[in-house]
């Protein structure tokens, strides 16, 4: 369908007082096949978010086809992006998706500008784009190809066993452009990641489409972030994750310890006080400076992994960072673990 000739219609009966700042709202859509979740269509303006001059992310510009995300991660810090409509960022965040339906039809009029100097483009750096909504809208499919055909590289990371509908095209689109994939895959204990993560593919689920992503002959690095403090930094945790990531053909993985920026804080408490009550204390006095676990666990973590990681043969990735993507100096582990929350690689 294309969205470009769409009239803006009223037929938002379940829509929010907030959304009445979205002056591009299409519709509100609620469907049996997705219970408990409200679609809000809107027509978007532009697709490519510029990264700020001053970050250290490798890459230049980012699309974000969903805001809100149904994969639902306690941790997610991408959750604060809701609050500006006047959404909560605990359940909301779930289950009021903003969907760009007119995303990749925008995206061919930027990328067709005489201006547009084909940076690297990240996809799954903020909200998931292989998140449930992308089964219904087959937003993805429209802007791979865009990217491809003005030979723009890009990278996509997801927790989206989605993602292997679409590697027909992404191994098309890597015959002409850098084409750099990761699957986040952050816990090994199956009670926990349901618990945690309760609307994602199970882990086996995700190393399966590293190992489909592999046997189609594209790299594919898994981000074991967030390392969760007290939960799954033990190293019997962290062995069994890199033996199944390795086992899985993983390219390369990539860590990152929990951050807790303040609106997810209160969240992310909310659930240990239910699951794990024993931990609340230890958190608290963790995380009493503020966003970041203390310096100390940190430099912990990372004596504790970097030794397992090279012992499992994951250290190695791509050599050329075009794509921004899987290994790159701005994305070395011990530096995207120092940086700011809002330049750390979305913490799936
Ligand atoms: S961490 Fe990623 S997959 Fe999980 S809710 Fe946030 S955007 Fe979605």
């Amino acid at each position: 369908m294309r969205w470009s000739g769409q009239k803006l219609q009223a037929e938002q009966p379940s829509a929010l007082p907030g959304l009445a700042r979205l002056n591009n709202l299409v519709r509100s859509v609620q469907t049996p096949e997705f219970a408990g979740i409200t679609f809000h269509e809107i027509l978007a303006k532009s697709s490519l978010n510029k990264v700020p001059s001053q970050s250290a992310m490798p890459f230049s510009y980012t699309i974000n086809p969903y805001r809100g995300c149904s994969h639902a991660c306690v941790y997610c810090f991408a959750r604060t992006t809701h609050e500006y409509l006047g959404l909560d960022t605990g359940r909301d965040f779930d289950s009021e998706i903003i969907v760009k339906v007119n995303v990749a039809e925008v995206l061919r009029t930027e990328l067709a500008k005489p201006t547009w100097g084909r940076h690297p483009v990240a996809l799954g750096s903020n909200t998931d784009p292989y998140q449930r909504a992308e089964g219904r809208y087959r937003l993805m499919p429209g802007i791979i190809a865009a990217l491809a055909e003005s030979g723009t590289p890009f990278s996509i990371l997801t927790k989206g066993t989605l993602l292997r509908r679409d590697l027909d095209l992404l191994v098309e689109a890597n015959r002409v452009v850098p084409v750099d994939l990761a699957m986040s895959i952050a816990i090994y204990d199956d009670e926990l990641q349901q618990s945690i993560e309760p609307g994602t593919p199970s882990t086996t689920a995700r190393l399966a489409t590293v190992t489909a992503v592999r046997e189609r002959g594209l790299d594919c690095g898994v981000f074991l972030m967030p390392i969760l403090p007290f939960l799954t930094d033990t190293k019997a945790h962290l062995d069994e994750a890199l033996r199944r990531a390795a086992d899985a053909g993983a390219t390369n993985v990539l860590y990152a310890p929990l951050n807790l920026r303040p609106a997810v804080k209160d969240w992310y408490l909310q659930w240990l006080g239910r699951d794990h009550p024993e931990l609340v204390e230890q958190y608290r006095s963790l995380f009493s400076g503020g966003t970041y676990a203390a310096k100390e666990y940190r430099t912990w973590l990372a004596a504790r992994i970097l030794p397992l990681i090279r012992a499992h043969g994951l250290e190695r990735g791509r050599e050329d960072p075009a794509t921004g993507g899987i290994r790159s100096r701005a994305l070395d582990p011990l530096l995207a673990a120092e940086l700011p929350a809002s330049l750390t690689p979305t913490l799936f």
